[in-house]
């Protein structure tokens, strides 16, 4: 009987092999037909430490032990309490304020409704009325309706565009052309609501790089306006460019800060929207038509708070920078013996992350795509290629060995294009 699954970013025409993952531990993930398979993209991105971490697994059954779950309108519990606490105590100062939500998506959906908000309360104050949003070229803020309209337009959302709202963009700052990113963004900002943006790395647009003094000056431009900056770190948190946030290399504080993927570790799915006084005083009132009108069903999941809160513990506790530097500097040597490599352009690095393109530039539905997926299936490791960009991305528990692994099966792939 064929599965009843509809699977995202899926073609099911093409009948490839969908593997049924029974077990996961560490870099590894592993298959009811006995395969051993290394996870050299992070389950997309969101398992940090290692699958089932065992301080993250035990604290979730810690949890189900005491409260499944609870409407967060009006009441609270101790697990969504304490990660609160110790988000503030990881990140600047002037992020007062903890939303909680289920994915990456939302968190982002969740800064727009804020920037919003915070400009209505304005405008009724006789300020002036901004809306407008803000984005760079090659973002991805994730799938929904709001963050489709924020992110880059393509194959992906065609359908869907006629529903998508209109928002500013600003080029990419290729090296040497930033001072158009600037120009682009001076100019918007005159009367934008918000700029969201991806610190450092823009993820799904390909793990587009740019160094932190960019950033920083991206932010000197929005606070000189008033704009409100959004600091969508859902992939760039939690470790992978090198430092807890992407924002600190950059001095930069956002207005508003996003996290979700690595949040639990990647055990479960949890997101959470931090906002400076300001945006939470603007809806501060004792008038109810002026709330923050935003929930899920789920908000704040005690059971995924709790994995949530043990990952805070790891960072505090474990030596985390330590296996990051390491992670960055393997990823640096193998970068460094690939790049020589036929075939192989704009060799590029962040932290853990390490990226490049194959081929003679066909862009995400570039043919060789889905045959470097099959030939990395084969070779029994977990890449997915985003078109013609190869990146890897492991969990930070990788050992040298297994990571040689992977840079192997990669140059055997490429051989063989
Ligand atoms: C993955 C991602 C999102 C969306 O997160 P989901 O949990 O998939 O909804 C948003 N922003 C960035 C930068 C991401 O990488």
């Amino acid at each position: 009987m064929t599965s009843p699954v509809w699977h995202p970013f899926t073609q099911h025409g093409l009948q490839e092999p969908i593997p049924l993952v029974e077990r996961g531990e560490g870099a590894f993930l592993h298959t009811a037909d006995g395969r051993r398979v290394i996870d050299a993209i992070s389950s997309w991105w969101v398992t940090t430490h290692g699958h089932a971490h065992p301080r993250i697994m035990q604290a979730i059954r810690d949890q189900t032990g005491r409260l499944d779950q609870v409407i967060f309108a009006g009441w609270t519990h101790e697990p969504a309490e304490t990660l609160a606490q110790g988000l503030r105590a990881m990140v600047p100062d002037t992020l007062t304020r903890v939303f909680f939500s289920d994915s990456g998506s939302t968190s982002v959906e969740v800064a727009l409704k804020m920037a919003l908000g915070y400009w209505l309360a304005r405008a009724d104050a006789g300020g002036e009325p901004r809306h407008r949003i803000v984005v760079m070229e090659h973002s991805y803020h994730g799938d929904t309706i709001g963050t489709m309209s924020v992110g880059e337009r393509g194959v992906f959302n065609r359908a869907y565009e006629p529903l998508l709202f209109d928002v500013t963009r600003v080029p990419f700052p290729e090296q040497g052309q930033e001072q158009a990113t600037y120009d682009a963004l001076a100019a918007a900002c005159r009367d934008a609501a918000a700029f969201v943006v991806e610190p450092l790395v823009l993820g799904a647009g390909g793990m587009k790089m740019y160094p932190p003094a960019v950033l920083a000056e991206m932010r000197a431009i929005c606070a000189a306006s008033g704009t409100l900056f959004i600091a969508d770190e859902v992939m760039t948190g939690w470790g992978r460019t090198g430092t807890l946030l992407a924002c600190e290399q950059a001095g930069v504080v956002p207005d508003i800060l996003c996290l979700s993927k690595g949040l639990t570790g990647g055990a479960m799915p949890l997101a959470v929207t931090m906002a400076s006084e300001p945006i939470f005083e603007a809806h501060w009132s004792t008038d109810r038509a002026r709330m923050f009108f935003h929930s899920s069903s789920y908000t704040a999941n005690p059971i995924a708070c709790a994995a949530a809160a043990a990952n805070l513990a790891i960072w505090r506790e474990e030596p985390v920078a330590a296996r990051i530097d390491a992670l960055a500097a393997m990823q640096r040597e193998s970068l460094a013996a690939l790049a020589g490599a036929h075939r192989i352009r704009n060799a590029r690095q962040c932290g853990t992350i390490a990226a490049f393109e194959v081929g003679e530039g066909e862009g995400y539905m570039a043919d060789i795509a889905p045959r470097l997926l099959a030939m990395f299936r084969d070779a029994n490791v977990l890449l997915r290629p985003l078109g013609d960009t190869i990146y890897v991305m492991p969990p930070y528990c990788i050992d040298r060995a297994t990571l040689d692994e992977v840079y192997a099966a990669i140059g055997v792939a490429i051989a063989r294009l």
